[in-house]
């Protein structure tokens, strides 16, 4: 998987591409799903949502440029399988989920592989979590129409934000960050996420 789909199309991170070599994917997914899970494509998890294809699990993370110092906020936890590359990657996640039973499952599979930087929590994600803020990095794991401005405001200066921005068929990655106080947008390339669904982002 990392070898064909990773560094093939030019994700060269060695740190990403450790995280990503260790961890076994195949035990975030359904065991129906199992021998599909290495696969170059995203997997349905439950709650008609998705754990990512590997491919844009491994850009989004190798975008937030880790050096292991960060505290990170990822929203959209689903598999919880982001969370745990981050959390080999970054001082402290945060991660929230809007449905209960992909937030639970996702915590209980990060305890019970170890970690103890990863914190899960749910509630809608746009808003961010003010209790933990400022955060250095901030990745989003489902297609907004915008930045929701609680993000930027929980983001710390100097700090970068990845997301997908579009509507709901096709989205940008893009990547935010923090200069001065201002916001600065870079797109990055095409993708195609389910919806983050919220007060700053899609209805349900
Ligand atoms: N990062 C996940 C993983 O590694 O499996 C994949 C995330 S999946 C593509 C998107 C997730 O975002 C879904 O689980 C969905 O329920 C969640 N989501 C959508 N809107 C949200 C919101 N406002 N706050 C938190 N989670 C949200």
């Amino acid at each position: 998987m990392v070898d064909e789909q990773l560094v093939r199309r030019g994700i060269t991170d060695p740190r990403v591409l450790a995280a990503m070599r260790k961890l076994l994917r195949h035990l975030f997914v359904d065991e129906a799903l199992r021998d599909r899970a290495y696969g170059d494509h995203p997997l349905p998890i439950g709650g008609g949502q998705t754990i990512s294809q590997p491919f844009i699990v491994g850009l989004m993370t190798e975008l937030l440029q880790l050096t292991g110092a960060e505290k990170v906020l990822e929203i959209g936890t689903g598999s919880g399988y982001q969370a745990a590359v981050l959390a080999e990657l970054a001082r402290r996640v945060c991660t929230i989920e809007r449905l209960p039973d992909l937030a639970s499952r996702a915590r209980a599979l990060l305890e019970r592989f170890g970690y103890m930087n990863v914190w899960v929590r749910v509630g809608d994600g746009a808003l961010g979590w003010p209790d933990e803020a400022p955060f250095d990095r901030i990745v989003v794991t489902a297609g907004a129409p915008a930045v929701p401005p609680p993000l930027f405001e929980q983001l710390a200066e100097g700090g970068r934000l990845v997301l997908p921005i579009g509507d709901v068929a096709a989205q940008t990655l893009t990547i935010v960050e923090k200069v001065g106080g201002d916001m600065r947008q870079t797109p990055h390339s095409g993708c195609v996420f389910v919806k983050l669904i919220g007060k700053y982002a899609w209805e349900n």
